[in-house]
């Protein structure tokens, strides 16, 4: 098998736009930095890398006949915001199990940005008190029980559609999206850098990546605060959709590389790095980026390319996930 094998149901706009970003490679002095924008990826709901994901999960959803999509997240998740965009698109009902992942003293952290978002689609959302876990819950198979109990047909889409068995293609093709964008743009990006939490977008680059000629590093930036299963989960991840789509060799222990040293200690709360970054790629770049995800994998570039980690000789690709409508819920951190 390869990944062409496999059916994608386009819910994307094409292959996302990548383009310099001058400024802040200047203001950094060192290497030439550049972005592929997966929030504007698609008009389902503002995009973003779970959109990606999904594309290659719709067709099972639709084989299996499913009246309802099922999924999990923290009350700002964007990914159960992509799930309620997509079941409204195919006309399907969404149950989302939004659980207290980050204790944020913001009162509006429940009714803003996604969550908000989520409902104006028509989705059930359903608030649960449970904390941060990249796991499987409880609540997410009593939601599915319900569904079932109720004579519907529920589908279950685990959290950040990552521990799927076709959770990695998306970001597999996306390795094979940025090897053609390459040859357009006559640049070869030898490190890209990604945030990584529930796992699959990372993954999916690993093993794009690892069937082309020229190798590159693919850099993981922590943004989960729990690294030890974060890592587990990418090499599972990454094996596993190799093998999928017919890698036919082992991946090496050097080829997943996750980098601690941006989370601060706890999902979803940003430390002065974070918030740093987000002001600095605003500011420079007029690109926004939030305080959660790719506000933390920004801090881990820009400390990379400032200590010489990554060389000045280096063509960067920053992978810009999305995430932007989370930011209505940390508004107090940006009253200045
Ligand atoms: N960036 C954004 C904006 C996200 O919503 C997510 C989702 O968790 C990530 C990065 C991390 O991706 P993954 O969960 O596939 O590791």
């Amino acid at each position: 098998m390869s990944l062409q094998d496999f059916e994608r149901y386009p819910l994307t706009f094409g292959p996302s736009p990548i383009h310099p970003l001058d400024r802040l490679s200047t203001h950094l002095g060192g290497a030439r930095i550049w972005a592929k924008r997966e929030d504007v990826n698609s008009g389902l709901a503002f995009g973003g890398n779970k959109t990606r994901k999904l594309e290659y999960i719709v067709p099972d959803i639709l084989a299996q006949g499913a009246d309802t999509i099922v999924s999990i997240g923290g009350y700002q998740s964007n990914h159960t915001r992509q799930v309620a965009a997509l079941a409204a698109h195919l006309g399907l009902k969404a149950v989302l199990v939004q659980e207290k992942w980050v204790d944020w003293p913001d009162s509006v952290n429940d009714r803003v940005g996604n969550i908000l978002l989520s409902r104006i689609m028509g989705a059930e959302v359903r608030l649960d008190p449970a904390g941060f876990g990249i796991g499987f819950k409880d609540s997410w198979n009593q939601a599915l029980e319900d569904v079932r109990s109720a004579g519907g047909r529920p589908y279950g889409i685990p959290a950040g559609a990552s521990d799927h068995p076709l959770g990695g293609l998306g970001f597999a093709n996306w390795a094979q999206e940025v090897a053609q964008q390459e040859q357009e743009l006559g640049v070869f990006f030898d490190t890209i850098v990604v945030c990584t939490v529930t796992g699959s977008t990372h993954a999916g680059m690993i093993a794009g990546f690892a069937g082309q000629d020229r190798l590159r590093r693919v850099i993981g930036i922590d943004a989960s605060a729990t690294l030890a299963a974060t890592r587990e989960q990418v090499a599972r991840i990454a094996r596993s959709t190799a093998e999928l789509i017919g890698l036919g060799r082992d991946l090496r222990e050097d080829e997943i590389t996750v980098l601690e040293g941006w989370a601060g200690d706890v999902y979803g709360i940003p430390v002065q790095s974070t918030l740093d970054a987000i002001r600095l790629t605003g500011s420079l770049e007029g690109v926004i980026i939030d305080p959660v995800y790719e506000g933390k994998s920004m801090a881990g570039l820009i400390d990379l390319v400032t200590q010489g980690e990554i060389g000045k000789d280096s063509h960067v690709l920053y992978a810009h996930l999305g995430g932007q409508p989370a930011l209505n819920a940390y508004s107090a951190l940006f009253t200045t």
